[in-house]
């Protein structure tokens, strides 16, 4: 008999699912592994008010019955308290602070926090979680996430109530600077962080599916965060956000490749296989179903997800993209969602 593992039905805390004729799709995928996804508002135009946000819920809804969607909106300079509370009351959940130039579609956010300030105010009024992509873009490259912690620490001492989250964290220096923080710092971990490092991206042939912001770091900082997972360090803090971005093929083959990975459609079967690698699958449960619904306040995950322990091949291309792991063989499937 097959093996199975049965889960709490995981919430992804970070998926990008865009706008426009691809979203059904990446919709549908990403409800088959999980029951509530916050949605990124990187979208072009951005959702930076309420009746974006509520449109933008609509359109999820009626391609992705089976997920629910959790809002969030982009914090764009000078858009405005009243905006803010506005998104609140339609029911984000949380603002996500993009530096600007640091990823796709981040041209327009804020250079600094005080670009953003009556706006950081009323999320912090209004109890929403600041979610950000914490890099400075003015740094080098792999330095990037690093040199934007003194602007965390900033933003958590001027704003002394606001529940705060690192995304995709791919450093140590990130990672112990959570360890250490107050219970209302949390941080997401992708499954492409965990799984793979920068020596798969360009050590010996470039991969564009692997490149995504941050970038993929070496193995010792890949390692450290894998050994934060599996032991479950920081529960109710770091949790599980696939960071999904799809792109079109095209985009992520020409010159200059857009940085994302789209990890929806392989991350749970990859962190399965990891996880029992490493003897952890037991923490798989929390990771990805509890630690992050505690955190934003949510109620526990309702219904389950089970995986079957039957190897299959992620596909070359899926919904016009290249999946995360494309081609390779994962000990891991979805089977049944309840
Ligand atoms: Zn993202």
């Amino acid at each position: 008999m097959t093996s199975r593992l049965a889960l709490p039905r995981p919430d992804d805390l970070h998926a990008h699912l865009r706008r426009g004729p691809a979203m059904p799709a990446y919709a549908r995928r990403e409800e088959a592994s999980f029951g509530r996804a916050l949605v990124m508002p990187n979208t072009l135009p951005p959702i930076a008010s309420a009746p974006a946000l509520e449109a933008y819920r609509r359109e999820i809804a009626a391609a992705a019955p089976g997920l629910e969607p959790l809002m969030a909106f982009k914090l764009v300079p000078g858009m405005g308290r009243e905006a803010v509370l506005g998104c609140a009351a339609a029911g984000a959940v949380a603002g996500k602070y993009y530096p600007a130039g640091s990823t796709t579609n981040a041209a327009d956010g804020p250079r600094c926090p005080e670009e953003v300030a009556g706006e950081l105010d009323a999320m912090e009024e209004a109890g929403l979680v600041l979610s950000i992509h914490p890099e400075d873009p003015a740094a080098p490259v792999l330095e990037r996430e690093a040199a934007f912690l003194p602007t965390v620490e900033l933003i958590l001492g001027r704003w002394p109530r606001l529940r705060v989250v690192l995304e995709h964290l791919s450093t140590r220096a990130a990672l112990d600077y959570l360890l250490a923080g107050p219970p209302r710092l949390g941080a997401s971990l992708t499954a492409h962080h965990l799984v793979s490092s920068l020596d798969e991206l360009l050590g010996e042939a470039l991969d564009p599916h692997l490149f995504c912001k941050p970038v993929l770091k070496p193995a010792a900082d890949r390692d450290a965060l894998r050994d934060a997972a599996f032991r479950g360090a920081a529960p109710g803090r770091l949790f599980f956000g696939s960071d999904s971005a799809p792109h079109p093929r095209q985009a992520k083959e020409g010159r200059r490749a857009a940085s994302g990975v789209y990890a929806a459609p392989s991350a749970l079967c990859a962190l399965a296989g990891l996880f029992e690698e490493a003897g952890a699958l037991g923490a798989l449960g929390a990771f990805v179903a509890g630690s992050g619904a505690a955190f934003y306040g949510l109620p526990p995950p309702s219904g389950s997800l089970e995986l079957a322990r039957e190897e299959w091949t992620v596909p070359e291309e899926l919904d016009g993209s290249v999946p995360f792991l494309a081609g390779r063989r994962l000990p891991w499937r979805l089977a049944s969602r309840r």
